[in-house]
Protein backbone atom coordinates (compact mmCIF):
# COMPACT_ATOMS: atom_id res chain seq x y z
CA UNK A 1 0.00 0.00 0.00
CA UNK A 2 0.90 3.34 -0.73
CA UNK A 3 2.47 5.61 2.17
CA UNK A 4 -0.42 7.89 2.74
CA UNK A 5 0.56 12.10 3.24
CA UNK A 6 -1.08 14.70 5.52
CA UNK A 7 -0.52 18.42 4.19
CA UNK A 8 -0.59 21.76 6.45
CA UNK A 9 -0.42 25.06 4.75
CA UNK A 10 0.80 27.97 6.59
CA UNK A 11 2.54 25.47 9.40
CA UNK A 12 5.40 26.65 10.40
CA UNK A 13 4.58 28.49 13.55
CA UNK A 14 1.02 28.56 15.21
CA UNK A 15 -1.92 26.32 15.28
CA UNK A 16 -0.29 24.88 12.10
CA UNK A 17 2.83 23.51 13.55
CA UNK A 18 1.26 22.43 16.76
CA UNK A 19 -1.48 21.19 13.74
CA UNK A 20 1.89 19.04 12.40
CA UNK A 21 2.92 18.11 15.62
CA UNK A 22 -0.52 16.10 16.73
CA UNK A 23 -0.42 14.44 13.07
CA UNK A 24 3.25 13.35 13.86
CA UNK A 25 1.88 11.46 16.87
CA UNK A 26 -1.46 10.32 15.62
CA UNK A 27 -1.13 9.85 12.01
CA UNK A 28 0.45 6.81 10.20
CA UNK A 29 2.31 8.31 7.33
CA UNK A 30 4.08 11.19 6.07
CA UNK A 31 3.09 14.88 7.42
CA UNK A 32 4.58 17.70 6.03
CA UNK A 33 5.46 21.32 6.93
CA UNK A 34 4.56 23.68 4.19
CA UNK A 35 5.93 27.32 4.51
CA UNK A 36 6.04 29.97 1.87
CA UNK A 37 9.71 30.55 3.34
CA UNK A 38 11.68 27.92 3.42
CA UNK A 39 14.03 28.91 6.05
CA UNK A 40 11.37 29.38 8.30
CA UNK A 41 9.26 26.19 7.25
CA UNK A 42 13.45 24.50 7.70
CA UNK A 43 13.30 26.10 11.50
CA UNK A 44 10.13 24.77 12.03
CA UNK A 45 11.35 20.71 11.04
CA UNK A 46 14.00 21.25 13.26
CA UNK A 47 12.99 22.54 16.45
CA UNK A 48 10.05 19.29 15.98
CA UNK A 49 13.20 17.29 14.88
CA UNK A 50 14.11 18.30 18.62
CA UNK A 51 11.21 16.75 20.00
CA UNK A 52 12.08 13.31 18.44
CA UNK A 53 9.29 14.13 15.61
CA UNK A 54 9.85 13.39 11.65
CA UNK A 55 7.69 15.83 9.46
CA UNK A 56 9.04 16.22 5.99
CA UNK A 57 9.21 19.87 4.44
CA UNK A 58 8.01 21.56 1.05
CA UNK A 59 7.77 25.38 0.32
CA UNK A 60 3.81 26.66 -0.34
CA UNK A 61 3.42 30.33 -0.94
CA UNK A 62 -0.95 29.68 -1.38
CA UNK A 63 -0.67 33.75 -2.62
CA UNK A 64 1.60 32.28 -5.35
CA UNK A 65 -0.26 29.94 -7.88
CA UNK A 66 2.92 28.65 -9.12
CA UNK A 67 3.78 27.54 -5.68
CA UNK A 68 0.67 25.71 -5.06
CA UNK A 69 1.04 24.44 -8.82
CA UNK A 70 4.69 23.15 -8.09
CA UNK A 71 3.29 21.60 -4.51
CA UNK A 72 0.11 19.92 -6.04
CA UNK A 73 2.47 17.99 -8.87
CA UNK A 74 5.25 17.15 -5.85
CA UNK A 75 2.66 15.56 -4.04
CA UNK A 76 0.53 14.00 -6.83
CA UNK A 77 4.54 12.56 -8.46
CA UNK A 78 5.47 11.28 -5.08
CA UNK A 79 2.43 9.97 -3.44
CA UNK A 80 0.02 9.85 -5.90
CA UNK A 81 -2.68 12.30 -4.40
CA UNK A 82 -2.95 13.35 -0.52
CA UNK A 83 -4.74 12.09 2.12
CA UNK A 84 -5.21 14.95 4.61
CA UNK A 85 -5.04 18.20 3.52
CA UNK A 86 -5.63 21.09 6.53
CA UNK A 87 -5.92 25.08 4.64
CA UNK A 88 -4.77 26.85 7.84
CA UNK A 89 -2.64 29.52 6.51
CA UNK A 90 -4.54 32.81 7.27
CA UNK A 91 -3.66 36.89 7.63
CA UNK A 92 -5.15 39.47 10.22
CA UNK A 93 -4.16 43.04 11.10
CA UNK A 94 -3.81 43.94 14.63
CA UNK A 95 -6.55 46.22 15.84
CA UNK A 96 -4.34 48.92 16.36
CA UNK A 97 -3.21 48.99 12.46
CA UNK A 98 -3.59 52.20 10.89
CA UNK A 99 -3.71 50.71 7.23
CA UNK A 100 -6.73 51.70 5.37
CA UNK A 101 -10.14 49.23 5.59
CA UNK A 102 -9.94 48.70 1.85
CA UNK A 103 -6.20 48.45 1.91
CA UNK A 104 -6.74 45.50 4.83
CA UNK A 105 -9.40 43.93 3.42
CA UNK A 106 -7.22 43.18 -0.28
CA UNK A 107 -4.86 42.07 1.82
CA UNK A 108 -6.86 39.85 4.22
CA UNK A 109 -9.27 38.41 1.40
CA UNK A 110 -5.65 37.72 -0.82
CA UNK A 111 -4.77 35.23 1.50
CA UNK A 112 -7.39 33.52 3.64
CA UNK A 113 -10.40 33.59 0.62
CA UNK A 114 -8.94 33.44 -2.19
CA UNK A 115 -5.41 31.54 -1.15
CA UNK A 116 -7.41 28.92 0.36
CA UNK A 117 -9.46 28.54 -2.74
CA UNK A 118 -6.93 28.16 -5.24
CA UNK A 119 -5.07 25.52 -3.22
CA UNK A 120 -8.65 23.65 -3.20
CA UNK A 121 -8.67 24.60 -6.80
CA UNK A 122 -5.39 22.51 -7.03
CA UNK A 123 -5.60 20.11 -4.74
CA UNK A 124 -9.13 18.58 -3.97
CA UNK A 125 -8.90 16.67 -7.39
CA UNK A 126 -6.23 14.37 -5.88
CA UNK A 127 -7.62 14.10 -2.51
CA UNK A 128 -7.43 10.49 -2.44
CA UNK A 129 -10.48 8.09 -1.40
CA UNK A 130 -10.85 8.03 2.42
CA UNK A 131 -9.27 11.39 2.45
CA UNK A 132 -9.95 14.66 4.93
CA UNK A 133 -10.00 18.13 4.72
CA UNK A 134 -9.96 21.19 6.90
CA UNK A 135 -10.59 24.38 6.04
CA UNK A 136 -9.44 26.84 9.25
CA UNK A 137 -12.45 29.30 9.31
CA UNK A 138 -12.85 31.51 12.43
CA UNK A 139 -15.93 31.83 15.03
CA UNK A 140 -15.94 35.69 13.53
CA UNK A 141 -17.27 33.51 10.29
CA UNK A 142 -20.50 33.27 12.37
CA UNK A 143 -20.69 36.97 13.90
CA UNK A 144 -19.86 38.44 10.77
CA UNK A 145 -22.88 36.65 8.75
CA UNK A 146 -25.19 37.80 11.51
CA UNK A 147 -23.96 40.95 10.36
CA UNK A 148 -24.84 41.12 7.18
CA UNK A 149 -27.86 42.54 5.89
CA UNK A 150 -30.65 39.46 5.17
CA UNK A 151 -29.94 39.21 1.55
CA UNK A 152 -26.55 38.29 2.25
CA UNK A 153 -27.24 36.32 4.75
CA UNK A 154 -29.70 34.58 2.84
CA UNK A 155 -26.97 33.89 0.09
CA UNK A 156 -24.56 32.75 2.54
CA UNK A 157 -27.02 30.08 3.93
CA UNK A 158 -28.19 29.19 0.61
CA UNK A 159 -27.68 25.23 -0.56
CA UNK A 160 -27.81 26.64 -3.77
CA UNK A 161 -24.95 29.21 -3.87
CA UNK A 162 -22.19 28.62 -6.30
CA UNK A 163 -18.45 28.99 -6.11
CA UNK A 164 -18.96 31.56 -8.93
CA UNK A 165 -21.40 33.20 -6.99
CA UNK A 166 -19.49 33.09 -3.43
CA UNK A 167 -16.01 34.30 -5.34
CA UNK A 168 -18.24 37.09 -6.79
CA UNK A 169 -19.52 38.12 -3.96
CA UNK A 170 -16.28 38.39 -1.68
CA UNK A 171 -15.17 40.94 -5.01
CA UNK A 172 -18.17 42.89 -4.77
CA UNK A 173 -17.13 43.41 -0.59
CA UNK A 174 -13.70 44.55 -2.11
CA UNK A 175 -15.05 47.11 -5.01
CA UNK A 176 -17.72 48.47 -2.04
CA UNK A 177 -14.61 48.24 0.42
CA UNK A 178 -12.75 50.29 -1.82
CA UNK A 179 -15.55 53.01 -2.36
CA UNK A 180 -15.94 52.81 1.36
CA UNK A 181 -19.20 51.59 1.33
CA UNK A 182 -19.23 48.23 2.37
CA UNK A 183 -21.74 49.01 5.33
CA UNK A 184 -23.88 50.30 3.08
CA UNK A 185 -24.23 47.39 0.96
CA UNK A 186 -25.08 45.16 4.20
CA UNK A 187 -21.49 43.74 4.77
CA UNK A 188 -20.25 44.00 7.94
CA UNK A 189 -16.98 46.54 9.46
CA UNK A 190 -14.78 43.46 9.26
CA UNK A 191 -13.06 42.61 6.62
CA UNK A 192 -11.22 39.17 8.29
CA UNK A 193 -14.72 38.06 9.36
CA UNK A 194 -15.78 38.01 5.44
CA UNK A 195 -12.73 36.39 4.76
CA UNK A 196 -13.97 33.71 6.90
CA UNK A 197 -17.40 33.73 5.84
CA UNK A 198 -16.27 32.97 2.32
CA UNK A 199 -14.25 30.18 3.89
CA UNK A 200 -16.86 28.77 5.98
CA UNK A 201 -19.11 29.15 2.90
CA UNK A 202 -16.17 27.81 0.50
CA UNK A 203 -16.50 24.45 2.69
CA UNK A 204 -20.04 24.03 2.39
CA UNK A 205 -19.77 24.22 -1.65
CA UNK A 206 -16.83 22.03 -1.87
CA UNK A 207 -18.56 19.19 0.12
CA UNK A 208 -21.53 18.94 -1.61
CA UNK A 209 -19.68 19.35 -4.67
CA UNK A 210 -17.51 15.95 -3.64
CA UNK A 211 -20.55 14.06 -2.34
CA UNK A 212 -21.63 14.46 -5.12
CA UNK A 213 -19.33 14.09 -8.36
CA UNK A 214 -17.48 11.46 -5.79
CA UNK A 215 -20.27 9.74 -3.91
CA UNK A 216 -17.96 6.42 -3.03
CA UNK A 217 -15.11 7.98 -2.26
CA UNK A 218 -16.01 8.86 1.59
CA UNK A 219 -14.28 12.13 1.20
CA UNK A 220 -14.86 14.28 4.56
CA UNK A 221 -14.35 18.53 4.20
CA UNK A 222 -15.10 20.92 7.03
CA UNK A 223 -14.78 24.28 8.31
CA UNK A 224 -13.44 24.75 11.40
CA UNK A 225 -12.85 27.03 13.91
CA UNK A 226 -9.57 26.00 16.47
CA UNK A 227 -10.89 28.68 19.15
CA UNK A 228 -9.26 31.80 20.35
CA UNK A 229 -5.59 31.05 20.67
CA UNK A 230 -2.28 32.47 22.06
CA UNK A 231 -0.76 33.13 18.32
CA UNK A 232 0.87 35.97 16.31
CA UNK A 233 -1.82 36.34 14.80
CA UNK A 234 -4.19 36.49 17.64
CA UNK A 235 -3.06 37.98 21.43
CA UNK A 236 -1.25 37.11 24.12
CA UNK A 237 -3.87 36.64 26.61
CA UNK A 238 -6.10 34.47 24.45
CA UNK A 239 -7.43 31.82 26.22
CA UNK A 240 -6.03 28.22 24.21
CA UNK A 241 -2.14 27.03 23.49
CA UNK A 242 -1.51 26.17 19.94
CA UNK A 243 -1.69 22.31 21.18
CA UNK A 244 -5.41 23.07 22.39
CA UNK A 245 -6.10 25.26 19.05
CA UNK A 246 -5.17 22.37 17.14
CA UNK A 247 -7.41 19.86 18.88
CA UNK A 248 -10.57 20.11 16.33
CA UNK A 249 -8.72 20.45 13.14
CA UNK A 250 -6.90 17.34 13.69
CA UNK A 251 -10.03 15.44 15.41
CA UNK A 252 -11.80 16.30 11.63
CA UNK A 253 -8.48 15.08 9.75
CA UNK A 254 -8.53 11.62 11.74
CA UNK A 255 -12.45 10.83 11.53
CA UNK A 256 -12.27 7.48 11.36
CA UNK A 257 -12.38 5.52 7.95
CA UNK A 258 -16.18 4.79 6.88
CA UNK A 259 -17.64 7.87 8.83
CA UNK A 260 -19.99 9.59 7.14
CA UNK A 261 -20.00 13.07 9.24
CA UNK A 262 -19.99 16.01 9.93
CA UNK A 263 -19.57 16.85 6.01
CA UNK A 264 -19.50 20.74 4.71
CA UNK A 265 -20.17 21.74 8.34
CA UNK A 266 -19.05 24.67 10.80
CA UNK A 267 -17.26 22.84 14.05
CA UNK A 268 -16.06 24.52 16.54
CA UNK A 269 -14.83 22.52 20.18
CA UNK A 270 -15.07 19.13 17.70
CA UNK A 271 -19.28 20.13 17.85
CA UNK A 272 -21.31 21.19 14.63
CA UNK A 273 -22.34 24.64 15.11
CA UNK A 274 -25.18 26.45 13.47
CA UNK A 275 -24.70 28.49 10.47
P1 LIG B 1 0.03 32.65 12.89
O1 LIG B 1 0.20 34.05 12.45
O2 LIG B 1 0.76 32.15 14.08
O3 LIG B 1 0.33 31.67 11.67
C1 LIG B 1 -0.15 31.93 10.39
C2 LIG B 1 0.57 31.03 9.43
O4 LIG B 1 0.07 31.25 8.12
C3 LIG B 1 2.08 31.32 9.39
O5 LIG B 1 2.78 30.12 9.24
C4 LIG B 1 2.21 32.18 8.16
O6 LIG B 1 3.49 32.14 7.56
C5 LIG B 1 1.18 31.48 7.28
N1 LIG B 1 0.85 32.24 6.08
C6 LIG B 1 0.37 33.49 5.97
N2 LIG B 1 0.23 33.81 4.68
C7 LIG B 1 0.65 32.74 3.95
C8 LIG B 1 0.73 32.45 2.58
N3 LIG B 1 0.42 33.33 1.64
N4 LIG B 1 1.16 31.22 2.21
C9 LIG B 1 1.49 30.30 3.12
N5 LIG B 1 1.46 30.52 4.44
C10 LIG B 1 1.03 31.73 4.85
O7 LIG B 1 -1.56 32.50 13.08
P2 LIG B 1 -2.46 31.31 13.68
O8 LIG B 1 -1.68 30.09 13.91
O9 LIG B 1 -3.23 31.92 14.77
O10 LIG B 1 -3.47 31.12 12.46
C11 LIG B 1 -3.69 29.89 11.80
C12 LIG B 1 -5.10 29.90 11.24
O11 LIG B 1 -6.05 29.93 12.30
C13 LIG B 1 -5.41 31.13 10.36
O12 LIG B 1 -6.19 30.72 9.25
C14 LIG B 1 -6.22 32.01 11.28
O13 LIG B 1 -7.06 32.89 10.58
C15 LIG B 1 -7.00 30.97 12.06
N6 LIG B 1 -7.57 31.40 13.32
C16 LIG B 1 -6.76 31.78 14.36
C17 LIG B 1 -7.32 32.15 15.56
C18 LIG B 1 -6.49 32.55 16.74
O14 LIG B 1 -7.07 32.91 17.80
N7 LIG B 1 -5.16 32.48 16.66
C19 LIG B 1 -8.80 32.17 15.76
C20 LIG B 1 -9.54 31.74 14.61
C21 LIG B 1 -8.94 31.35 13.44
P3 LIG B 1 4.64 33.24 7.88
O15 LIG B 1 5.31 32.81 9.14
O16 LIG B 1 5.50 33.14 6.66
O17 LIG B 1 3.94 34.56 8.03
Amino acid sequence: MSTKVAVVTGSNKGIGLAIVQALCKQFDGDVYITSRDVGRGEEAVKTLNSEGLKPKFHQLDINDLNSIKNAAAYFKGKYGGVDILINNAGTAFKASDPTPFDVQAEVILTTNFFGTRDMSTHFLPMIRAGGRVVNISSMLSVTGLKQCSPELQQRFRSEDITEDELVALMRKFLDDAKKGEHKQHGWPDMAYAVSKIGVTVLSMIHARRLSKERPNDGILLNACCPGWVRTDLAAPGAPKSPDEGAITPVYLALLPPGAKEPQGKYLSDKEVQPW
